[in-house]
């Protein structure tokens, strides 16, 4: 079969096809090397240019300066929840989380085991369909630094400008939008995002950290958990997923090559408006999850009137070839997730079934 299917997968997520072309280019042979990049051993001068333009290439998206390090570890966005808090919970021993679904959730269990978490705002009192807003924001002037989640893959919410916490150094799981906008680095002490939704296959947590933050990270810890020792290992303190950060350098590529992070913002904006738009316009029969003004362009979930419907409705997706629009259990319904390689045909080619749908009931 080389007829590909439109993917609304949460992720693991689709991924460029330009992207997968070149990988397929190169997969015998790299570059003319005579060998495929996951046979390389990471010390090879090959793989450590590979290695680093994936970096730079970073660096020029978001405008990185040199003040931040860039890592690329292992054990998912899910480490990170442990790893944030042990390294950077350690002055006063208290962080402030701002609980807005399931994935934060996480972030907040983990923390706990290491010091005092305060839970500054949350929405889940609303079944997380809101971004709590800033004068309901709880924020303690001492926490050693406050968490939140830019995106909520589970319940399409989404922050639209980042929370102010005056001194108080900033961290974002960025998980489900990173790359999907431009963002200000400079706001931020530590950012870290799994790379399987918006920038490669699975295997990697990109760490964006100010170097300021390096100095929190104890002798004491395990030495896999200490950033510091990735830093000084240039990522490399082990072997690293090679395969998984040169698909991102790829992609990172296509980025750069497609107008960078506004051109993809605007056409992230253009997806997700004509999903929204089939919402509003379908007389209550699609029912959005999230508030009107915290809606995630990255995940659009919404309801239908029964379970049974819903399950109708997934069931005649597949059969249309659009795959993977069953909503996570927490909210139940349907979920479209739409990265920035998802094409604007697949929207359309959605919009026309949810439209088709609905006539039909
Ligand atoms: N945070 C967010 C916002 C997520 O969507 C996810 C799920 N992919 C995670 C964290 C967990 O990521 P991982 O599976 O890479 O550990």
């Amino acid at each position: 079969m080389t007829k590909r299917v439109f993917n609304f997968s949460a992720g693991p997520g689709v991924l460029p096809l330009d992207v997968l072309k070149e990988a397929q280019e190169d997969f015998l042979s790299y570059k003319g090397h005579g060998l495929n990049v996951m046979e390389m051993s990471h010390r090879s001068k090959v793989y450590d240019d590979i290695f680093n333009s994936a970096k730079e290439d970073l660096r020029k998206l978001l405008d990185i300066n040199d003040n931040y390090e860039i890592l690329f570890l292992q054990g998912g966005a899910t480490l990170q929840f442990s790893m944030v808090a042990l390294n950077l919970m350690t002055k006063n021993k208290k962080a402030d989380y701002i609980l807005t679904g399931g994935w934060s959730k996480k972030a907040v269990k983990e923390a706990k085991r290491v010091g005092a978490v305060n839970v500054a705002g949350t929405s889940e009192e609303a079944n997380f369909n809101f971004i709590p807003k800033q004068e309901d924001l709880k924020l303690d002037p001492e926490a050693d630094y406050v968490h939140f989640t830019s995106n909520n893959t589970l319940y399409g919410t989404a922050w639209k400008t980042e929370p102010e916490v005056g001194n108080v150094p900033l961290v974002c799981d960025t998980s489900s939008d990173m790359l999907s906008r431009k963002i200000d680095v400079n706001k931020y002490a530590l950012i870290y995002a799994g790379a399987q939704k918006n920038m490669g296959p699975a295997g990697t947590a990109l760490v964006i950290i100010r170097k300021d933050m390096l100095e929190r990270s104890s002798d004491e810890l395990h030495t896999y958990l200490n950033y510091q020792v990735h830093v000084n290992g240039k990522s490399m303190y082990n072997t690293p997923a090679t395969y998984t950060v040169y698909m991102m350098g790829l992609v990172y590529k296509w980025l750069l090559n497609n107008g960078g992070l506004d051109a993809m913002y605007k056409k992230n904006v253009e997806k997700a408006n004509l999903l929204y738009d089939a919402i509003d316009n379908s007389n209550g029969f699609y029912k959005g999850h999230a508030k009107v003004e915290d809606r995630s362009l990255m995940n659009v979930c919404f309801n239908l009137e029964t379970p049974e419907l819903e399950k109708e409705f997934v069931e005649g997706s597949i059969e249309k070839g659009m795959l993977n629009l069953k909503g996570h259990r927490s909210v139940g319904g349907i979920r479209a997730s739409i990265y920035n390689a998802f094409p604007t045909e697949g929207v359309e080619a959605l919009v026309e079934y949810m439209n088709e749908f609905k006539n039909k009931h």
